[in-house]
């Protein structure tokens, strides 16, 4: 996968601190789900790379976390 969707990122736009901040990572994940054209490719990044903290794809590290663990449960059915 290129990095060319990162062009389109709508966090360019706003202030970095909000997605790494825990108080503030809410807001972020309003500019994720609301405005950003390439969330899915950020999720996907962000799980490609493992368990990093920050809000990406529209969810915090433990959304992520939650994410992985309901799907590896689901695959294992
Ligand atoms: S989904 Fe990813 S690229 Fe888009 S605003 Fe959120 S953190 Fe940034």
């Amino acid at each position: 996968m290129t990095d060319d969707w990162r062009r389109w990122a709508e966090c360019r736009k706003h202030d970095p601190e909000m997605w790494w901040d825990k108080d503030r990572q809410r807001q972020a994940q309003e500019v994720c789900v609301v405005a950003c054209p390439v969330v899915s490719e950020c999720l996907s990044a962000a799980l490609s790379l493992g368990d990093i903290e920050g809000v990406w794809g529209g969810l915090t590290q433990e959304g992520r976390r939650a994410w992985v663990k309901r799907s590896t449960d689901l695959a294992s059915c």
